[in-house]
Formats: C-alpha cells, structure tokens, sequence
C-alpha cells in the first residue's frame, strides 16, 4: 500500500487578475522538485506557515503535466493487478472537477478521460501482443455519496429512493448492492456515459435544491484481463470530493447542517486513513465513513494519490488553511 499527498495551486481566474495572491510554492531544502507550500499566518501576516507534500504543482502546471507525473507512473501496476485510487480534495472554486474531469478541449482533459484512454490503449497493446490470447475488458460504475447515502449515477434520478443504495458486507468486501455496471469498448464510448451520468448528477442534485459540489462523485473503472481460465480484475477509481469549506459559515439552514456534518466526517475519516496508511499503521479507521467503506481505503494492495487543490487568493484564506491542515501527511513545518 503506498500513499502519495500532492497539492496542486491553480491559476488565477480572468475575474480575480487583480486579487492578492498569497500562496506560493516552493522547494524543499534538499532541491526538486516543488514540495512545499507557503502561506501567511492568518492571525499575524508577518509570519509564514510552510506545508510539506510529496510534490507541489504550481499555478502554471498543465493537466498532461499532473497526469504525466501522478497518474500515468501508476497504470503499469493497474494492470499487475493493484488497485489506483485518485481523490481531489478542496475547498469549492479550487480545481477539483477541473483536475479530475477537466474541459472539453484535449489539452484541458483531466485526469479521468486520460486515465481511461491509457487503459484503453494498454487494453488494445495487451491484446495485440498476446495475439488475442489475453483479454481486456472495462466496466464502469458511477455513483455520488450525499448526506452518507450512496446513489447510482448511471440511473436516472426520478429511480432514486430516498434512503439511497444499501451496502452489504461480503467476504471481509463492502458491495454497494445492486450498483450498476457498464462496459466500455473506448474513449468515445465512456465520453457518452460520462455526460450522461454527470447530467444525472446535476438534475438530482437540482431536485434537492442543493449543489454537486456538495456530494462526493466516485468513477470505478474495473479492468478485467482475461487469459484462458486465469482471470486478473483491478480497479481505478477517480473521486472528486465534496467541497470541504464549512457551509456552515457561509449558510445555517438545517439542510446545510446536515450536509456540513456528513461531508466533514468522511472528510475527516479520510485524512485519518490517508495518515494510517502512510504510517504503515495496521489499523485503518476505513470503517467510520462510507465512501472509505466502499474503497476499502487501506485494505488492498494498492495505491492511493489525493491532489490537495488550491486557490491562490486571499478570500480563500482561512478555509485553505484548514484544508491544508486536515489533507494529512501535509505537515505543517
Ligand atoms: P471545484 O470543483 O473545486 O469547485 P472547479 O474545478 O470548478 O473547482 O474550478 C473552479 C474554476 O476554476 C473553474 O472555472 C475552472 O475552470 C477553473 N480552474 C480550476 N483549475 C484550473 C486550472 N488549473 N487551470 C485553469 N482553470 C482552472
Ligand atoms: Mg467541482
């Protein structure tokens, strides 16, 4: 099991040219590349508090720059049979569903439609180089975790039932019962499934009278590879989680305070699993929320990345101050 915390600083947006920026990145003493992150101490700006992470990607890095260096280094072990699980964690405004999903132009994709065009290719080169021997089958599964209920994305909202999709515990496994599964021969054909459940997403959340930025979205790309009776299954998941600001302060109606106490808590039993794992600790609290349930955060092999995304400007400055304390192993120094 390996864990890697990385931040990643976005540029500044066209409304915000004029705004005080106060997040810089910079390195460790020992040289390359970026791995602290430096900003003023609220209380008394003469003072600086420096954050450590394993990288830093500062406002000018590129999403085939982040995907090159994060999430392709890993593909090659997807397909050795371990487990790929990617967070974005941050603040709402910040970069998270930039980061994961990204924008329609090539260059602006991020990091899921690249993941999945890499395993296709691999897909095609395992199969071509076993002469067809070996197969390789996707599947994919989309599904949000809002107030701590799990719902299907590859559903149509108007099928959801109020208490969401129960979960059940096999052989040591957490299954989310019932979830679907669809199989994907190639980039456009996910591009199709992708919209579509995104726009499940948002008209749901739009029912409710809340926002997407509120629930955690988990894609799960399940990889098969068949070779006669031997059968080798992995899995990649990409999650871009909910907002970690407090909507509390922003909004204290009783709807907002349950959706506030739910995503702080998985929030919070997630950077306990992510401290647990890098620490080599046996014990995983994976247990506590469900969205480290479902993932089994720390109870396979495999490896976890979480990009820390964030905003440069002062108006995010007290809420990136705690999302740089909470995202673990981002010690202060
Ligand atoms: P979040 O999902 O964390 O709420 P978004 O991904 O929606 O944040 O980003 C907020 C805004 O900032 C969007 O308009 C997005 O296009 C822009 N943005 C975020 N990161 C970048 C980046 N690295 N480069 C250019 N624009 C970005
Ligand atoms: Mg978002």
């Amino acid at each position: 099991m390996s864990v890697r915390v990385v931040a990643r600083i976005r540029p500044l947006l066209e409304k915000e040219l004029d705004k005080d920026v106060i997040v810089s990145a910079d390195r460790a003493q020992d040289g390359k590349p970026l791995s602290i992150v430096k900003i003023p101490n609220p209380k008394n700006e003469s003072e600086e508090f420096s954050f450590a992470f394993n990288s830093v990607y500062d406002r000018a890095t590129t999403q085939e720059e982040l995907f090159t260096s994060e999430v392709a280094p890993h593909m090659k072990a997807l397909f050795q049979g371990y487990d790929v699980t990617i967070f974005a964690y941050g603040v709402t405004g910040t970069g998270k569903t930039h980061t994961m999903r990204g924008g329609l132009k090539l260059a602006e994709r991020g990091v899921i439609p690249r993941l999945l065009s890499n395993v296709f290719r691999r897909g095609k080169k395992i199969a071509k180089e076993t002469n067809g021997e070996t197969t390789v089958a996707v599947a994919l599964s989309y599904y949000e975790i809002y107030n701590d209920k799990v719902y299907d994305l590859l559903e149509p909202p108007e099928k959801r039932t109020p208490s969401g999709i129960p979960l059940r515990e096999k052989d040591g496994k957490t299954i989310v019962v019932g979830l679907s599964e669809r199989s994907c021969e190639d980039l456009k054909d996910f591009e199709r499934l992708y919209i579509e459940a995104n726009n499940n997403r948002v008209t749901a959340a739009t029912k409710l009278n809340a926002h997407s930025s509120r629930s955690h979205a988990i894609l799960r790309v399940k990889v098969t590879q068949t070779t006669g009776d031997m059968v080798r299954e992995s899995t990649a998941s990409a999650i871009d989680l909910a907002g970690s600001e407090d909507n509390r302060r922003t909004d204290n109606g009783k709807e907002r305070l349950v959706e506030s106490a739910a995503i702080n808590k998985s929030l919070f039993v997630l950077s306990q699993c992510i401290d647990a794992i890098s620490r080599g600790d046996k014990r995983i609290p994976y247990r506590e929320s469900k969205m480290t349930r479902i993932l089994s955060l720390g109870q396979n092999n495999g490896i976890t990345i979480m990009i820390l995304n964030l905003a440069p400007i002062r108006s995010y400055h007290l809420d990136t101050i705690s999302s740089l304390n909470v995202s673990s192993r981002a010690k202060r120094i």
